[in-house]
């Protein structure tokens, strides 16, 4: 998608903020590395900046979801070690071993299968077993086959056991039960392991903000672009500066009669004279069509999203005529008030992760 630059809605990312974010993650766990989970363009903050200001701040690794952006990361010329956490197409294994990169696995056949197409070379994959231990997801279930891939990979060159790692399902809840119950499942795989690779990780930004965990390393994502990965849940150890802001400017405000339908299906009619503004931004560039009916913050008030949400603008009922070219706040601060990502989540009834991830290409970051 094109970044559409000659209009005056932006992204503006607070780098600092993303700094003091891994900052405060390392004062909590000094003895931990810290990877900077850069996936989904850095949840939508923009990967390779994320990533500069991550490792200026002491992170000392990434992690990213696929190997196209683990790649990426590469290319930008980033020589820390990369974890991708999404299994890879056992093809691709020579790509991600000449890229220097650390995969997951999560059953010996994708090994052997893999290793089919190494041929003679020399290349070195290295590999964190991944644990299913309550995720459902990705994961060996079954410790003996752990250890039989430990065992396999010890005669195979081109693989070096270099982590082990399980991800919790309910971390950011405050019924810590399903967590100790995966902590023991875990610990129980760690306890019949031949030996300890380097790397031993558990934790996610809500594991090392709420709990205790064996490992050595953080998986740090939502808490570094200052998110709280329980939502309202549960109170973060340490303030978390949020680093996204997404601001406009209205382009065009003009006063309606009483009984004038504003958008598409007329779902608003205005209940008496009012000044209407439209703002340049839309579900294309992931303001969803659920925030009818939601706010957005001029000169410190809060102004309501009138008719549907178009596919490149919104209209908003201004509390009085407002110049053309006043600045928009959608997240962020304006005057006394903030909307944030959390707001949005909580309004259109999700996460405030998807909320940042679908801020669309077409919104330029700008980073400050
Ligand atoms: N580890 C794994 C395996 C993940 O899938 C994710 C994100 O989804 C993370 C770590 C980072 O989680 P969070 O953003 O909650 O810190």
């Amino acid at each position: 998608m094109t970044i559409s630059y000659h209009r005056p809605t932006k992204a503006v990312i607070d780098l600092n903020a993303i700094q003091q974010n891994v900052t405060q993650e390392q004062q909590q766990h000094p003895d931990k590395k810290v990877f900077a989970v850069v996936k989904a363009d850095g949840y939508g903050h923009g990967a390779i900046s994320v990533a500069s200001a991550a490792l200026a701040a002491g992170a000392e690794g990434f992690c990213t979801a696929t190997l196209d952006e683990a790649i990426e990361l590469r290319c930008n010329e980033f020589t820390q070690p990369i974890l991708i956490l999404g299994i890879i197409a056992p093809s691709d294994a020579p790509l991600a071993a000449v890229y220097n990169l650390s995969v997951p696995v999560a059953e010996i056949n994708w090994l052997q299968e893999a290793a089919k197409y190494f041929h003679d070379t020399s290349l070195k994959l290295h590999i964190h077993i991944k644990a299913d231990t309550g995720m459902g997801r990705i994961g060996f279930l079954d410790t003996k086959e752990i250890n039989q891939a430990v065992k396999w990979m010890e005669q195979e060159e081109n693989f070096y056991w270099e982590g082990i790692f399980t991800h919790f399902a309910t971390a950011d809840q405050v019924d810590v039960q399903y967590f100790q119950a995966q902590t023991q499942c875990f610990n129980d795989i760690l306890q019949a392991l031949p030996y300890k690779p380097d790397y031993i990780h558990t934790a996610n930004s809500a594991t090392a903000m709420w709990h205790q965990d064996v490992g050595n390393m953080v998986r740090l994502g939502v808490a570094m672009y200052g998110l709280n990965p329980s939502g309202t849940d549960l109170e973060p150890p340490y303030p978390l500066q949020p680093a996204l802001s997404l601001v406009s400017e209205i382009v065009q405000t003009k006063k309606l009669p009483k009984g004038y339908g504003i958008g598409y299906g007329k779902t608003y009619e205005t209940k008496e004279e009012e000044w209407i503004a439209t703002i340049p931004i839309g579900y294309a560039d992931g303001y969803t069509r659920n925030l009818q009916g939601f706010n957005v913050l001029i000169n410190g008030q809060s102004c309501e999203v009138v008719g549907r949400v178009c596919m490149d603008q919104i209209m908003v009922r201004l509390p009085k005529k407002i110049d053309e070219g006043t600045q928009v706040t959608l997240v962020g601060k304006n005057g006394g008030k903030e909307i944030s990502l959390q707001d949005i989540a909580a309004y259109e009834g999700t996460n405030n992760y998807e909320v940042a991830c679908l801020i669309s290409t077409r919104v330029p970051r700008e980073y400050v």
